[in-house]
């Protein structure tokens, strides 16, 4: 298990001496951030929101592959392995490419589920495309600092899961997905938005519906990570 501290523990612990990290200390970061997470699951919601500070959606995306590599569902919550799995080394690029664009279940050899695949996406379209270096102060454990706390606001996410459960109401499935379209989920087939807009709609009232039933029970959406953690 990945938690903020283990994460503060065993790799931001040599640099805190200093605000600006180097470019080369940014990349040590975030090969360790990798090496630990691409064998083991985050804690809890709080590590993986932690993280987007460090994440960049092709760091995020590289996560993904190594833990699928390790046979383990793409989203960092999880402990499960994906639905299908599948030998890295059977397929070459190109066919990989063929297969996810042409077969509407290609996600369940990255993800657990459905729900997985999603909570990734929208994880990863809130991640910040300016490089770990540049991001000042957010490694420091004190952010005391008004500037530092500026920073760590700067690179916060929101995750699909908590969203959910603050807008577990009919009434705002459609205000959560234009807000999903406004940050650029992008429809899982290209030239077929449509459908998989409805798609996607027809997912999340699914979702909020079980939430809602399971109100004094755990629903089933959230018991997965929960029962491993
Ligand atoms: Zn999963």
């Amino acid at each position: 298990m990945t938690s903020i501290q283990s994460v503060q523990e065993t790799v931001l612990k040599p640099y805190q001496q200093h605000k600006q990290l180097s470019v080369r200390e940014a990349e040590l970061i975030s090969l360790e951030l990798i090496g630990i997470l691409c064998d083991s699951n985050c804690q809890d919601e709080a590590t993986l929101q932690y993280l987007s500070r460090f994440f960049t959606p092709q760091l995020y995306q590289d996560l993904i592959d190594e833990r699928n590599l390790n046979k383990r569902c793409g989203y960092p919550l999880c402990g499960k392995a994906p639905e299908r799995i599948r030998d890295p080394f059977a397929v070459d690029d190109n066919t990989k490419k063929f297969l996810w664009e042409n077969n509407p279940y290609a996600y369940l050899s990255i993800y657990c589920s459905k729900f997985h695949f999603r909570c990734s996406q929208f994880y990863q379209v809130q991640l910040s495309d300016e490089s770990l270096f540049a991001r000042t102060g957010i490694h420091l454990f004190n952010q005391s600092d008004d500037n530092a706390k500026c920073s760590t606001e700067k690179y916060s996410s929101t995750l699909f899961e908590q969203l959910l459960r603050e807008k577990a109401s009919d009434d705002d499935v459609k205000s959560l997905i234009a807000g999903l379209k406004k940050l650029g989920i992008k429809s899982d087939k290209e030239g077929d938005a449509d459908d998989s807009d409805l798609q996607f709609e027809t997912d999340l009232s699914k979702w909020l519906s079980e939430i809602q039933l399971g109100e004094h029970e755990k629903p089933a959406v959230w018991g997965d990570y929960e029962k491993d953690s």
